[in-house]
């Protein structure tokens, strides 16, 4: 079910059109999500924390130095216990720089060929940084648990989700809905934490203002 914040328009800091989508859904149609594609001029920011939260915040605060509205950054990725931690704050370019979803998803199985369906935990990280002018002013975050199947499986989604299954369930985000995987996913427990702090924000203001 889509989530109900007094949000109108909000500036997404991303060129990933499947991030986008999720958020969209997850967030519902009383927001208006702009996003980097539609402002090509937006310089590109060089995501060079040593933490998810750090990228996001470079994120949002670079962007929203240029954008007139309140900008929300996600930072994300998967961590694998089996491979100390990575692909982490490296998911995206794992394979390299080319950013393939294909290649970096294989990259993990292979570099877990022979480690043992007891030892394949894993987790998906999502951070998201709120700012306006240079400044965030919060961030939140979410986390869901899984492991890293033998073989990619299904279709749908995108990055990892081929080779993720989450915690209580058998098949991989790739082969469940994306119904599903919204309302489990790393950024829906992420983005559930903003809209209501996002309600009580302008409640705030609101009653501030009368
Ligand atoms: P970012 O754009 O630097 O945050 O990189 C995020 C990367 O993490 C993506 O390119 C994916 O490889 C991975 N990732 C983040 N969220 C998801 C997800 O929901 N499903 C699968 N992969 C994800």
């Amino acid at each position: 079910m889509a989530m109900h914040t007094r949000l109108k328009t909000l500036f997404l800091a991303t060129r990933n059109g499947h991030k986008k989508r999720e958020v969209q859904q997850i967030l519902g149609a009383n927001v208006l999500l702009l996003d980097e594609t539609e402002f090509p001029q937006l310089p590109e920011i060089q995501e060079i924390g040593t933490t998810f939260e750090a990228n996001a915040r470079l994120k949002a605060e670079g962007i929203s130095r240029h954008i007139s509205t309140w900008v929300l950054a996600d930072d994300s990725g998967l961590e694998v216990d089996a491979l100390d931690g990575e692909p982490g704050i490296y998911s995206a370019r794992y394979a390299g720089a080319q950013r393939s979803d294909l290649e970096n998803t294989n990259l993990v199985l292979k570099r877990m060929e022979n480690i043992p369906w007891i030892e394949r935990s894993a987790r998906f990280w999502c951070f998201l940084a709120l700012a306006r002018e240079g400044k965030s002013v919060a961030v939140f975050e979410g986390c869901i648990e899984g492991m890293i199947s033998r073989e990619i499986e299904g279709e749908g989604g995108f990055g990892y989700d081929p080779i993720f299954i989450p915690q209580g369930y058998e098949k991989t985000f790739g082969t469940l809905s994306q119904k599903t995987k919204n309302e489990i996913s790393h950024r829906a427990c992420a983005l559930r934490k903003f809209a209501l702090w996002w309600q009580q924000f302008t409640e705030e203001s609101c009653t501030k203002e009368s």
